[in-house]
């Protein structure tokens, strides 16, 4: 069976103030769904979101934040363990931070949890753990964390929901003109260097951070897709039926380079 990560960000979970409840639920009846074909990981962003629906803590204070983080995590987890009951899915929550990725023996450890979870059919729910991390030892976004879990468990692909349909020639925020770019095989120096573009108030990344896991994943010969988390129809074409309509590819497949040269014609 082949394994997966997708990846939800902040915007595609939250509403205002509050948990998007019909969204998630959406998330949650779609991963269902694509368990049943796939080794599923899921990377869930929103905990200082979260946190917000309970408490209105200043999130630029570093110290209020990761106790907006400590609040908000909890109710996160609770709104999946009510929605994937529905489906009788277990969940775990597992909370990491660079370092364990930082040596092979703690990169072995995560690995083995995984593993043995996904072996008893739990459903791993991963965040990066806000609480006890230093700021240079943040990875900051869960874009780039998701694409380490990728790698580091072998899966195959990392699926990354966001507010957008997918990678555009420019932020289709600005432009209205932009064009979606199907498949993306090379990620130039000047695109990594953009500016950061979070779309939502508890985004942290933004496009750059996206582009830096799919780097990261396209050298390391893994695939990522960016697709939209608000409308999960192209997702669940792609996941389930294998056709690929929406979204972006991003791959180190040959193939795909030529199929790439032909949609710039
Ligand atoms: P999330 O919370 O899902 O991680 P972000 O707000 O961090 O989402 O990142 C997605 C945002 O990146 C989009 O809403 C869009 O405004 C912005 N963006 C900037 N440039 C591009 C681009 N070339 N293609 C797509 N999105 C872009």
């Amino acid at each position: 069976m082949k394994r997966i990560v997708i990846k939800v960000g902040s915007s595609v979970l939250t509403e205002t103030t509050n948990i998007a409840e019909e969204r998630m639920l959406h998330l949650v009846s779609l991963i269902a769904e694509a368990r049943k074909k796939y080794e599923v990981i899921l990377v869930s962003s929103g905990a200082v979101a979260a946190g917000y629906t309970a408490v209105n803590l200043n999130r630029s204070i570093p110290t209020s934040k990761k106790v907006l983080a400590s609040v908000g995590q909890p109710i996160l987890m609770s709104s999946y363990k009510n929605m994937f009951d529905i489906y009788e899915v277990t969940i775990s929550q597992i909370l990491l931070t660079e370092e364990d990725f930082d040596s092979r023996v703690h990169t072995r450890i995560f690995q083995d949890i995984i593993d043995r979870t996904l072996k008893h059919d739990i459903l791993p729910i991963v965040n990066e753990n806000d609480i006890s991390t230093t700021p240079d030892q943040l990875f900051g976004d869960n874009d780039q964390l998701s694409a380490h879990v990728a790698y580091h468990t072998g899966a195959d692909m990392l699926i990354i929901l966001s507010d957008i349909d997918g990678y555009y020639d420019s932020n289709p925020k600005d432009n209205p003109k932009a064009q979606i770019r199907k498949f993306v095989t090379e990620i130039k120096e000047e695109e990594l260097n953009q500016n950061h573009t979070p779309n939502s108030k508890f985004a942290t990344g933004g496009i750059v951070t996206k582009l830096k896991a799919a780097q990261y994943l396209i050298e390391k010969e893994r695939e990522m897709f960016l697709c939209n988390g608000y409308d999960l129809t192209c997702t669940r074409e792609f996941l389930i039926d294998g056709v690929h309509n929406k979204g972006t590819l991003f791959t180190y497949k040959q193939e795909k380079k030529e199929q790439e040269k032909k949609d710039k014609k």
